[in-house]
């Protein structure tokens, strides 16, 4: 009868239904040995992973567009999926097929989004994932963030004061998340944000506001850490950060549909815990990667990761991105690698020991997803069995930090050597699947079967060399198939005339024919049995030393945090006597006094001695700012950098690259260097420079270091000059954060003799016949020239290029406005206000008067003038003054 082509076939109809509750993903709909997909997930899928687009039987007329992936190489098709953009989720068979009468069923077991993705390869082991909810209140005045990395169960959150979405943008891009989810109207107003992917803020998907309210958000923390009351987790006066988890685990829950018991219990990140570096600066300074290739070869982890793990790893880069700001705590640190620095046997037993372990974190994560492999269960027994080596050397140091370590280690030395027991370590299989990955020994009851299957073959083979006799056929084969078990195979050519009495045919081939008889039948039974029951009796071992694992995720997280703070502290100090640093004193004073200062980056890519030191000093009175000045190439930018990496390396518990330091506590670093277009979000160069300077000026307070390249270069030079010029005393009058502020505009060299407070260096360069030679010394004093048209000869500037800019530069100077009296018309318009220099500068209050001072002053001759000629000249100039 033929088929009704107008109903859709019950499988396909599941489908659709499916597809109706998972809308915005890709579904992976297992049919046997295939991940399918359907519709119009085929047709995107076929074009971004390259696959033939076929079609399926629906029931309909028409056929369905359907591709396929193989079920065991899924992982990189998913991977492919989620970098283009998309959430996939996996639709499972939930009944076994050849048991099941009727429809399979199927359901989805999980979704992987870009901030829930597990998947190893897809994975920097280095850098934490970050899934991030984003709240705020009713008055639109805060923000709740949370951040949560699915991989080591981090989960931390923050509350944000600020006014538009705008302004805490720069805070989101710092956290760099793979995946932002967040309430209708952020989400609505996150599409005026002109960010774009390349700088990295992703964008921003919706997810229900009922699940970010405050009462059912509580709720589902309550339910995930086991607690009575928000007091047990110190979230109770953080209302804003409880919305954003409670969202954020209600996401993580519903698209990993499971309960996930690494997750750690939330931690409250407070400003006056940590030293805020703003994206920018991160970006700037190159911390974690460069700018040019965003690699982190280059950037200042680059130098100091010497991390053996990647939990170290990943421990270090936050350290280096989340400096601290008590000096309790950095001392806790700084102790920890001074003892490592000194004591160098220790310090090379933890790395030995470190190299054994592997991502603890990782493994944790896929016992809490039950997707441990028999190959992971034994990197975890490794891991585990290098644990008392490493309690050992802990019992050796007598710091702080490495005694808080010890009280919080916990021996697992049953875990390692069950899993050691249980899993074969030859030839391990990839897969826990069919039989051979529990170790014999482990079970009584899986070696006898064993002993019954493998003699099994033993036995088929005597059964065989018999039946070649009895035919008198020696090509006879007796083998194994799925659907037909075992079988006694004789091709057409070599068929007997008579065959032996109780051959049954079995199968019938177009180059032979298959059977079997009563023996083999036998045989088979007995065999296939013992298969089976091998089969099922390592699955269900194996299924216990998963649950086994399970119970021991806490204590497993616990060590892998340790090894983590061990292999940072260790990096540390290998860094510290590799390359010759200090530890840094750490002082509340304001002030930041370096001896022989080197650049830690520069000085890694120079090599061989060859980098330059400088020394440094900053404080709250006559150094709070440093104008630097000197020719293209000198070494400016690479020295004001220098400072900041120095201060923030002594903020994460480093040791510095210098001879002698001593770093105050900083609230926050923020750079505004070099001249970067961001056309992409419709800003000019100059705009770009501004904004971040606005920002910086808002933001910084007398705490803050700022360090400043060349701000106003963006624009004309008298613009540009009187900006830089404004900003300084900006700075210096109102914000009072020491700075390093390196300019191009010698006049601003003037500003030290106009204000207390500011000193003027400049790089020293060496002038000869042939041109300049660049000595990286910095020195008191401002430069007066810039060298530039030399650095451009340099550079391989056509001669004749050269040759014309002197000319013009000889002709601008004679008439350029700047050169000059520049210093008397700038004193004039000064503020009037505070400071020490302005108080003297405020006695020429208008042109005239000043012009009139001069003139007297002018025709006095000190050495000539009397006592009563002096005191009728003072006279005078008070007349003035007083405006008589
Ligand atoms: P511009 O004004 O053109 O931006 P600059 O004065 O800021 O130049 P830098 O970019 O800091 O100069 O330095 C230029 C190069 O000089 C660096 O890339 C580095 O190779 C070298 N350099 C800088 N400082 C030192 C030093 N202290 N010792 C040795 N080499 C140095």
């Amino acid at each position: 009868m033929a088929k009704n082509k107008n109903e859709l076939s019950p499988m396909m109809a599941h489908y659709k239904e499916l597809k109706k509750q998972y809308p915005d993903t890709i579904i992976l709909y297992r049919l046997g040995d295939f991940y399918e997909m359907f519709y119009e997930d085929a047709i995107y899928a076929s074009k971004v992973l390259d696959l033939t687009l076929t079609g399926r039987d629906c029931g309909l007329a028409e056929r369905a567009p359907m591709c396929g992936v193989p079920y065991h190489a899924v992982d990189g098709y998913i991977s492919k999926l989620i970098a283009s953009g998309k959430k996939v989720a996996i639709c499972e068979q939930l009944t076994n097929p050849k048991e099941s009468s009727g429809m399979v069923k199927r359901d989805i077991i999980r979704v992987i989004t870009p901030g829930t993705n597990t998947i190893e390869e897809m994975l920097d082991g280095t850098v934490n994932n970050y899934l991030l909810s984003i709240v705020r209140n009713k008055e639109k005045t805060k923000y709740g963030v949370a951040l949560f990395d699915i991989v080591t169960g981090e989960l931390k959150a923050k509350e944000v004061t600020a006014g538009p979405l705008s302004e805490i943008e720069d805070y989101l891009m710092s956290c760099a998340p793979a995946e932002i989810i967040a309430t209708e109207d952020i989400c609505n107003e996150s599409k005026q944000l002109n960010t774009v992917q390349t700088e990295r803020l992703v964008k921003f998907s919706r997810y229900y506001d009922y699940f970010f309210d405050f009462d059912n958000a509580k709720s589902r923390i309550q339910k995930q850490f086991g607690v009575y009351g928000l007091e047990a987790l110190g979230l109770s006066d953080y209302p804003l950060c409880v919305c954003a988890i409670g969202g954020l685990l209600e996401y993580v829950v519903s698209t990993q549909k499971r309960d996930l018991k690494h997750i750690s219990r939330p931690i409250i990140l407070k400003d006056d815990n940590e030293m805020f570096i703003d994206y920018n600066t991160q970006k700037n300074l190159e911390l974690v990667e460069t700018v040019s290739d965003r690699k982190k070869k280059g950037s200042l982890l680059g130098v100091i990761d010497k991390t053996k793990t990647g939990m170290g790893a990943r421990m270090l880069r936050n350290w280096l991105i989340h400096p601290l700001q008590k000096p309790e705590d950095i001392a806790l640190r700084q102790n920890a690698v001074a003892e490592l620095t000194k004591n160098i046997t220790l310090k090379n037993a933890f790395a030995v020991c470190l190299a054994n372990i592997y991502d603890l974190e990782r493994l944790v994560t896929k016992i809490s997803y039950l997707s441990m492999k028999p190959k992971d269960c034994l990197a975890l027994a490794e891991t585990l069995s290098a644990m008392p080596t490493l309690y050992k050397i802990l019992q050796k140091l007598k710091s702080e930090y490495f005694i808080q370590l010890l009280n919080e280690y916990t021996d697992v030395s049953d875990v390692a050597i069950r899993l050691k027991k249980a899993i074969t370590s030859e030839n391990t299989p990839s897969l826990a699947k069919d039989i051979g990955y529990i170790a014999n020994g482990y079970s009584e009851e899986l070696d006898k079967y064993r002993a019954i299957k493998d003699n099994g073959g033993k036995f088929l083979k005597e059964f065989e060399a018999k039946q070649r006799e009895i035919t008198g056929v020696p090509s006879l084969k007796v083998g194994y198939n799925r659907v037909f078990g075992y079988y006694i195979e004789i091709t057409n050519a070599k068929m007997p005339e008579t065959l032996p009495a109780g051959y049954v045919r079995k199968q019938t081939l177009s180059t032979g024919e298959r059977f079997t008889n009563a023996e083999l039948t036998e045989l088979e039974k007995e065999i296939l049995g013992a298969y089976e029951h091998c089969v099922e009796l390592e699955a269900k071992l194996y299924a216990e030393l998963l649950d086994f694992l399970y119970e021991k995720i806490t204590i497993l997280k616990q060590l892998a945090d340790i090894v983590a703070k061990c292999d940072c502290v260790y990096s540390l100090a290998e860094v510290a006597v590799k390359n010759r640093y200090v530890r840094p004193k750490i002082n509340t004073k304001g002030v930041i006094s370096i001896v022989d200062g080197r650049h830690p980056v520069v000085e890694d890519l120079l090599k061989s001695n060859r980098f330059i030191p400088n020394d440094t000093i900053l404080d709250t009175s006559d150094n709070a700012m440093v104008i630097i000045t000197g020719p293209n190439m000198a070494g400016k930018s690479t020295y004001i950098r220098q400072v900041a990496l120095i201060v923030l390396l002594a903020h994460i518990g480093s040791f510095v690259p210098a001879t002698k330091a001593d770093i105050c506590i900083t609230d926050k670093i923020f750079t505004r260097i070099g001249a970067s277009d961001n056309l992409v979000r419709g800003q000019s160069t100059f705009m770009v420079e501004m904004l971040e300077t606005a920002n910086i000026l808002h933001n910084a307070t007398p705490n803050s270091l700022l360090i400043l390249d060349e701000i106003g270069r963006g624009t004309s030079t008298l613009d540009g000059l009187s900006i830089a010029w404004a900003i300084v005393e900006h700075i210096l009058l109102k914000i009072k954060a020491k700075t390093l502020f390196a300019t191009h505009y010698h006049e601003l060299s003037e500003l030290e003799k106009l204000f207390h407070g500011i000193k003027n260096y400049r790089v020293l360069i060496q002038e000869n016949k042939d041109g300049i030679v660049f000595l990286y010394k910095v020195a008191r004093g401002g430069a007066q020239k810039s060298f530039g048209i030399e650095v451009a000869s340099i550079a391989g500037v056509d001669k004749d290029v050269i040759k014309r800019a002197k000319d013009v530069l000889v002709t601008l100077s004679e008439t350029h406005e700047l050169s000059g009296d520049l210093i008397n018309k700038m004193s004039n318009n000064t503020e009037k206000e505070t400071c020490v220099a302005c108080e003297q500068i405020s006695m020429f209050p208008e042109d005239e008067d000043f012009v009139k001072i001069k003139n007297i002053l002018n025709g006095t001759d000190v050495n000539r003038c009397t006592p009563i000629e002096a005191l009728t000249i003072l006279s005078d100039l008070k007349k003035i003054i007083s405006g008589k």
